[in-house]
């Protein structure tokens, strides 16, 4: 074992306390130096596109109901078990959702549900704060997440035709890609961009879009 001796201290050192006066010194410096710290609630984070936040139900355009069709992919891969849906068939033998829910409290968002999604109707949108004091407003039904998805259009900013193009299964062609996942894809938005986090990213590698390695930081 490497044992190291705190170096004696002089006799200067001892009668004017010199580590004293070095922490008075910091602390000083300190007082007068940038805050690191975020001012939360004040100031919130900047999100960024493929933040996996709370999730909405998208609102179709020109029906106004939710894009869902009921295949019930979603829920099949769901590791947690946390989405249900419940379809009926109409007079025409279409199935016609009924139901959908998603307990909030039980997702490991992984966005296995968004990447599944052949239509883009289950999405992840950007808003994180949604904290709560009781379970029931944490479990999602078919209206909450209808609502969750015009709230988040209304603090985004983002057009009813919004598609998030960070939500797409990784490393397939563009061609292969579901039509609703190729929709809105910005053409400088690589595969190579998508990747987040070192382990993925090859040291020559740069995201080449928006978003810069700060914003990941
Ligand atoms: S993000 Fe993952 S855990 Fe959460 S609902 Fe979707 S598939 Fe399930
Ligand atoms: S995968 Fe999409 S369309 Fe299919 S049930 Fe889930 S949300 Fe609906």
């Amino acid at each position: 074992m490497n044992v190291q001796y705190k170096p004696k201290r002089n006799l200067l050192g001892t009668i004017f306390q010199v580590e004293i006066l070095q922490g008075m010194a910091l602390t000083l410096r300190k007082l007068f130096s940038p805050p690191i710290t975020r001012q939360y609630p004040e100031e919130k984070p900047p999100m960024y596109p493929g933040f996996r936040g709370q999730h909405a139900l998208v609102r179709d355009p020109l029906t106004q109901e939710s894009k869902c069709i009921g295949c019930m992919r979603c829920a099949t891969i769901c590791p947690s078990r946390c989405i249900h849906i419940r379809c009926e068939k109409d007079t025409r033998g279409k199935e016609v959702l009924q139901s959908y829910s998603i307990e909030a409290l039980r997702c490991v968002f992984c966005g296995f549900c968004v990447e599944v999604c052949p239509v883009g109707a289950i999405t992840m949108t950007e808003v994180f704060e949604y904290a709560s004091y009781d379970r029931e407003s944490l479990y999602f039904n078919k209206d909450a997440l209808l609502k969750n998805w015009d709230k988040f259009l209304d603090e985004s900013g983002h057009g009813e035709d919004y598609v998030n193009p960070f939500w797409r299964p990784r490393g397939l062609p563009e061609a292969e890609l579901p039509a609703a996942q190729r929709m809105k894809v910005p053409e400088d938005w690589t595969i190579a961009g998508q990747f987040i986090g070192t382990n993925l990213r090859s040291p020559k590698q740069k995201i080449t879009d928006t978003h810069t390695e700060e914003d990941h930081a």
